[in-house]
């Protein structure tokens, strides 16, 4: 930061031309009336219109926001459980029965903002604050690669201390730092909202999805819940920071809405807006990975208890399956915010990503530590990855470490086109074997051994090509005899 003040810094943060460029005469994509009014004219959708939607949704096509206006307003919980069963079915039908993991990694939560809702908010004198120099990250990277980690998503908050080169050098650190036969092949980023140039700096480190959540799309809300954030009140620089990712050629992007604070069924029209207008923006190419955090209890965050928009857990899987139905063939990733119950139910009906071993304090993977004074929020799962893995592999779910794709280019336009025709799982699933084989090998009890090695070989008699399961037979028996890192 050199001599620069933060005030100094937050003012040149905010590019109005990289946000004017993107309107439409003037006005974002976020017609509030538009959505209103679709819920309303969809208020009481009829059994054969909600099935004819969940066909088109089998057949991997993104819905209109009338389609998932009908479904968000369904009250028939016999069409729910039918909606539950395709959520799956998509699932599997893009992705195969294949499960991704990751971890979380804290970096940094000093932050200029005062989101209400967040521990980490700057007025909050209960939270320790710290940003991690490379020894600390490189011995909380070494914990993670010794539990098997290979993926992970650094969180920061938005200060001079945790700008564009902080993350740039935090992310090379963790591509850089290798323990015996493991190491980090993917970091995605959940940050501020960058300028184009900042995020053409990200592109060149090798950042993978960078993740910017809305919040709420409901310019009021944004607006009352964001007053005292002298950066995040401005709702345009977050509505289109993922626009200027892909202009920016980072072109795996996550939208995420935080559901309770503001009705979840606006939301998830928000959500489907924002899709759409990237596909229209970006020749097709809509988000990567969509998330649906949900509130969570924070140290000293009050507020959080007064929202009149908390949901019940079975409205939040009924989110879950909405999300799934409309965007077919994104990512969607559930996290250890929720309880280990929830997790499992909502695997069920589509989830694709999840993390696990989550210790969201800076510093606190190393130090082996659960304190909530460097938290952000209280977590709801904290099974180990080793027991997560075992649960999912108990359910019949392969757990993948693959980053093949991403180091292959399969990313942005290519991986779009693959996964809106269902292919995805054509590479991934022998990869995902490969990788599960590895972490068998590796890092795992010997219970969770004996239930993966059974669904190795399930999966494997599965796979459709002859020619495939052979080279993939023979690259199990040389990741047998030592060699890591094998992939289609
Ligand atoms: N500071 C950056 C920002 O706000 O975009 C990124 C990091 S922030 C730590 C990551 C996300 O955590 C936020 O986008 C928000 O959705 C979520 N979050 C904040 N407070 C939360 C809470 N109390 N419960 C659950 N999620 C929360
Ligand atoms: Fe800061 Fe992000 Fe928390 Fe808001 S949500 S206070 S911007 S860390």
């Amino acid at each position: 930061m050199g001599s620069v003040s933060v005030k100094e810094w937050v003012q040149n943060v905010i590019k109005p031309e990289e946000i004017e460029k993107y309107l439409n005469n003037g006005k974002d994509f976020l017609d509030e009336n538009f959505i209103n009014e679709t819920l309303f004219k969809k208020q009481k959708p009829d059994k054969s219109e909600v099935r004819e939607i969940m066909t088109k949704s089998l057949e991997l096509q993104r819905l209109e926001p009338e389609e998932t206006a009908a479904l968000l307003n369904c009250n028939d919980e016999e069409l729910w459980q039918e909606m539950y069963t395709a959520g799956l079915q998509i699932k599997q039908k893009v992705y195969g029965r294949r499960i991704v993991t990751f971890a979380p990694l804290y970096v940094s939560n000093y932050c200029v903002n005062n989101c209400v809702y967040c521990g980490f908010r700057h007025e909050n004198q209960d939270i320790h604050r710290h940003s991690l120099n490379t020894e600390e990250l490189q011995e909380e990277i070494k914990a993670l690669v010794s539990k098997g980690h290979k993926r992970l998503i650094m969180v920061y908050g938005e200060h001079p201390k945790s700008d564009v080169h902080y993350i740039a050098d935090t992310l090379q650190t963790a591509y850089s730092t290798k323990v015996d036969n493991g190491e980090i092949r993917r970091v995605n980023v959940n940050a501020a909202p960058l300028c184009v140039d900042d995020l053409k700096l990200l592109q060149e480190v090798g950042i993978g999805t960078y993740q910017v959540f809305q919040e709420t799309y409901h310019h009021q809300t944004y607006q009352n819940l964001h007053s005292r954030g002298p950066l995040k009140r401005d709702y345009l620089w977050r509505l289109y920071s993922l626009h200027r990712c892909i202009e920016a050629g980072v072109d795996d992007v996550g939208l995420g809405a935080l559901f309770g604070l503001y009705n979840w069924k606006f939301e998830i029209m928000g959500l489907l807006l924002h899709t759409i207008d990237l596909e229209n923006k970006f020749g097709g190419v809509g988000p990567h990975t969509i998330s649906f955090p949900r509130l969570q209890p924070a140290v000293n965050t009050p507020w959080i208890n007064d929202s009149p928009y908390l949901i019940d857990d079975d409205t939040f899987k009924k989110l879950v399956t909405a999300i799934r139905l409309s965007v077919p063939y994104t990512g969607m990733i559930i996290t250890a915010r929720e309880k280990a119950e929830i997790r499992d139910d909502v695997v069920k009906v589509g989830c694709t990503q999840l993390d696990a071993d989550a210790n969201i304090g800076v510093g606190s993977y190393s130090k082996h530590t659960l304190d909530v004074s460097k938290q952000q929020f209280i977590l709801g799962d904290n099974r180990s990855l080793d027991e997560a893995i075992r649960a999912l592999a108990n359910m019949g779910f392969i757990t993948s470490f693959c980053t093949a794709g991403y180091r292959c280019g399969r990313t942005g336009d290519y991986f779009m086109d693959i996964a809106k025709k269902g292919k995805v799982h054509h590479l991934c699933m022998p990869n995902a074997i490969l990788t599960f084989k590895e972490y068998l090998l590796d890092y795992a009890s010997n219970e969770t051994k004996k239930v993966g090695q059974t669904l190795i070989d399930m999966e494997l008699e599965s796979l459709p090509n002859e020619s495939i399961k052979q080279t993939v037979r023979e690259m199990l028996a040389r990741i047998e005899a030592g060699e890591r890192d094998l992939f289609l």
